[in-house]
């Protein structure tokens, strides 16, 4: 069996690579106003160091990248490393996962290093609800960062919706709504309780199922046929009859993805992790700072691959299991 198979069958392609824990806004959901623990500069990774990693994944079996955070677009020369990441053989596809707040003044750059497939995440349409959930007031680049990278052709643009219920669930409906005039997926996650002040409640979580029994009032949704074999990620795909776009569903919590996931994520801080929901690490820093060989580093990475547990334990009205925050982690 090839040794990035685990051991329930899962063919693990694809490398989340979290570039830093900084980040621009303070998401009610991800990130604490006050005590925030921040990592020093000299334990995140160098680009050089990055691009060791990559090339080792790749051998390894990766074939697939996306790059976030924290924010990836507040790391000094981002475009930098995106196009390094974009020139090694074997990698097949690079993507990104940013707020927005930087893309309008970035989009062309990261566009021109060989990004095509863009991941923006936008909570509400509302300017000062916007303040609120992010805690700071960004809506307007936002917005004008989807517009250039629309412009710039970017395909798809996805809309990372995190659905919080009486916080921005009264939204869904226009949301689904931007998804017919817009070429954007909108894919509605299902808030995690990840992290440990990420203000997660029983009664904040609204499912998946819930959202899309709403958006019947729209019309019909259309399933869209998804090939796993094409590197598709945990979303669950519709769409509206003449829509430009789609809508998608990310059910962490209702409905697991764990027997396709196919993903491994790298911390800003140089640690392989094999489960989003599991505080299980593997430091690949210290021995690639050590001077370990190539071998060396692939064989961390099939032990990553290795230690993949079957399913994640996070459960509804459960908190804790994870202590690092998403932008800890590389969400
Ligand atoms: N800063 C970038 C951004 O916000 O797109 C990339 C990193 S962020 C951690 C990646 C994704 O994780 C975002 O779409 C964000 O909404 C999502 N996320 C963070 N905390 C979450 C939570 N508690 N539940 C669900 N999604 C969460
Ligand atoms: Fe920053 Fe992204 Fe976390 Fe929001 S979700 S605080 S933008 S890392």
């Amino acid at each position: 069996m090839a040794l990035n198979v685990d051991h329930y069958n899962r063919k693990i392609t694809y490398l989340r690579v979290s570039v830093t824990d900084r980040c621009n806004l303070r998401c009610i959901y991800c990130m604490p106003v006050k005590d925030l623990k921040l990592l020093n500069h000299d334990d995140i990774l160098r680009y050089e160091e990055i691009m060791r990693i990559i090339q080792a994944a790749v051998e390894a079996g990766i074939s697939k990248v996306r790059l976030t955070g924290g924010e990836p677009l507040v790391r000094r020369n981002f475009t930098r490393l995106a196009s390094s990441i974009c020139a090694v053989p074997g990698i097949k596809d690079v993507s990104i996962t940013t707020n927005g707040v930087l893309l309008a003044e970035k989009a062309r750059k990261i566009y021109a290093a060989g990004i095509r497939r863009i991941n923006v995440s936008l909570d509400t349409l509302d300017r000062k609800k916007y303040a609120a959930i992010t805690r700071r007031d960004h809506f307007d680049d936002v917005w004008q960062g989807l517009q250039i990278a629309e412009e710039v052709g970017f395909s798809p643009i996805k809309l990372n919706v995190v659905a919080m219920r009486g916080i921005n669930d009264d939204e869904i409906l226009q949301f689904a709504e931007l998804s017919v005039r817009k070429p954007y997926h909108v894919r509605f996650i299902e808030y995690m309780p990840i992290g440990h002040d990420n203000q997660w409640n029983p009664g904040k979580y609204i499912s998946s199922d819930e959202i899309k029994s709403r958006l019947q009032s729209l019309g019909p949704l259309r399933k869209v046929p998804v090939l796993h074999s094409a590197n598709d990620g945990p979303a669950r795909r519709y769409r509206f009859d003449s829509a430009k776009g789609e809508i998608g569903f990310i059910s962490a919590l209702s409905n697991h993805f764990c027997p396709t996931c196919n993903r491994l994520r790298l911390t800003a801080d140089g640690r392989l992790r094999p489960c989003l929901f599991a505080d299980d690490e593997i430091d690949i820093k210290t021995p690639l700072r050590a001077g370990c060989s190539h071998e060396e580093l692939k064989r961390l990475f099939w032990e990553a691959v290795e230690r993949k547990p079957k399913q994640h334990h996070a459960r509804f009205a459960e908190k804790g299991g994870c202590q690092r925050s998403m932008s800890a982690i590389g969400g």
